[in-house]
């Protein structure tokens, strides 16, 4: 009896135990298991906080700490999405003015630390409730939502000009730049925020266009003007594709002995109603760099049996034809072989390249490759609109060159403007200075020849001596004068 008690008082012992152990074990993983939780929560807001310092850098820009391309992007996305049919929204498209200078004469750093202070200037400058960001580069975008007025915006962006403008110091030197700003507000339909941006870059355009330093608004009429020139651009597009567009020749003459001495190559848009568009008329409808690159790819295909048979026909000696680049070319057109291919099956002794700054700016490098290796083949080289645009003198320097061309803007008011003469003269003793040869283009009086002779520029074409005329006038012409000189040569 007694040892049944001491076995089960054991036993109850033993299980107390047990159940002690037990408790004591639970209890233990319990506050493992608490400590866990808590581990994982801490390490889930430790992602979260990483998670959203990654979103952050993703649409931050790193040097201005302003939003970024896509941030900026993704902004007015959201903002057009609250804003339809209640309120409208402003774009306004910074641009800083001649920006590459800055990092041309003090350097890539210098133009950073402006960058960031322009970025400084631009946050200090808006009202609540904007934002802005920087595109890359030196563009910046302000977005303003609930727009209280075209006014009101258009104050906003002056004070933002006056701002940008005010003078800077970087790496301890004085600098002042100034700003243009294109301004588009919409939405309007069913505009998206790229289209948005796309209307502010095209007021931007117009504001560099119109000097810089300035504000445009890109207006209702704009956007009409757009859709027509869209609308013209489509035309030109299929004429060239269906062959309407086509090669004419211009004469050119030597003014001191009155042969002719080439032919510019122009393109003619033969319209189906009878009447003939002019190759400025259809630069003008051409804004697309690639529609161009076709008309002038397609010009050339059209000019090549024709020069291939004046050639054989016999031309005057030296004669060459003056082949007009396309004045804006894509990215690679240089490069790729593009512009080389123009003259292919072509004697390049036999040709004038025109090249306008405007063509070349964009691959300064690979267009001086290009033209240097036509020139070692024959070809000679001459800067079209000299005097017009505003590189036309660091060009002299920068592209291998054989000739000027005086623009007919300088020809027209040549008799009437004295400014217009002392450029011209000024011109003629660079040329001259430089080694280079003259010519002048748009000469319609005898007054402007005769002026021309004066200040030394010889070499003219115009409507007083011969419009542009078509392929079998222009080898009418040659046998003719060719006949002539003959004649005078038994004559003498
Ligand atoms: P424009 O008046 O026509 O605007 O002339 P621009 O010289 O300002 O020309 P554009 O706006 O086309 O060129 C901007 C330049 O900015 C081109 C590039 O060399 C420079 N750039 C682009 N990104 C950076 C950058 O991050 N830092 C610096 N310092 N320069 C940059
Ligand atoms: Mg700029």
């Amino acid at each position: 009896m007694l040892s049944s008690v001491t076995l089960l008082s054991t036993f109850l012992v033993i299980v107390a135990t047990c159940l002690a152990i037990t408790i004591v074990r639970l209890r233990h993983q319990h506050a493992r298991t608490k400590q866990l939780v808590l581990n994982l929560q801490d390490e889930q807001t430790r992602l979260a906080e990483a998670n959203a310092q990654l979103a952050d850098v993703a649409i931050h820009d790193s040097l201005t700490e302003l939003l970024n391309r896509a941030g900026i992007v993704a902004h007015l996305d959201a903002a057009i999405a609250r804003s339809r049919d209640s309120h409208q929204i402003a774009v306004l498209f910074v641009d800083i003015d001649r920006f590459k200078s800055i990092n041309d004469s003090l350097g890539h750093s210098a133009g950073d630390q402006l960058l960031q202070v322009m970025g400084r200037r631009i946050r200090s400058v808006l009202p609540s409730g904007c934002t802005a960001g920087r595109l890359g580069g030196d563009e910046f975008v302000i977005v303003i939502e609930n727009v209280p007025s075209v006014e009101r915006i258009s104050e906003i962006a002056h004070r933002l000009t006056r701002d940008l403008s005010e003078p800077l110091e970087v790496m301890g030197r004085m600098v002042r730049i100034s700003a243009s700003i294109g301004v588009a507000i919409g939405p309007d339909s069913q505009d998206t925020a790229s289209e948005l941006l796309g209307f502010a870059n095209v007021a931007l355009h117009r504001a560099k266009d119109a000097g810089r330093d300035r504000v445009e608004i890109f207006t209702p009429q704009i956007r009409s003007e757009m859709q027509q020139r869209s609308l013209e651009e489509h035309a030109l597009r299929r004429a060239i594709d269906a062959g309407d567009v086509v090669p004419f020749f211009q004469p050119e003459f030597d003014a001191t002995t009155g042969h002719i001495i080439g032919a510019e190559i122009l393109a003619r848009w033969l319209k189906r109603d009878g009447t003939i568009a002019s190759a400025g008329a259809m630069l003008t409808m051409a804004q697309d760099a690639s529609t161009l690159e076709r008309m002038t790819s397609v010009i050339m295909q059209q000019a090549r049996p024709v020069i291939r048979r004046l050639a054989t026909l016999g031309l005057p000696s030296g004669f060459r034809f003056r082949v007009n680049l396309p004045h804006r070319c894509t990215p690679r057109a240089w490069r790729d072989g593009q512009v080389a291919g123009y003259f292919t099956g072509i004697d390049p002794t036999m040709l004038m390249l025109d090249v306008y700054e405007t063509a070349v700016f964009g691959d300064l490098v690979g267009a001086a490759g290009v033209l240097t290796e036509m020139r070692q083949l024959g070809a000679r080289v001459c800067l079209e609109d000299a005097g017009r645009g505003g590189g036309s003198m660091s060009m002299l320097r920068s592209l291998p060159l054989d000739e000027i061309r005086v623009d007919r803007v300088h020809v027209d008011s040549l008799t009437s403007q004295a400014n217009d003469r002392a450029v011209i003269r000024a011109m003629v003793g660079l040329a001259r200075d430089l080694g280079l040869s003259i010519s002048a283009d748009g000469v319609e009086t005898s007054a402007q020849a005769d002026a021309l002779l004066a200040i030394g520029c010889t070499t003219h074409q115009g409507h007083l001596y011969s419009r542009a005329i078509t392929a079998a006038a222009l080898e009418d012409l040659i046998l003719k004068m060719s006949a002539e000189r003959a004649i005078e040569g038994l004559m003498a």
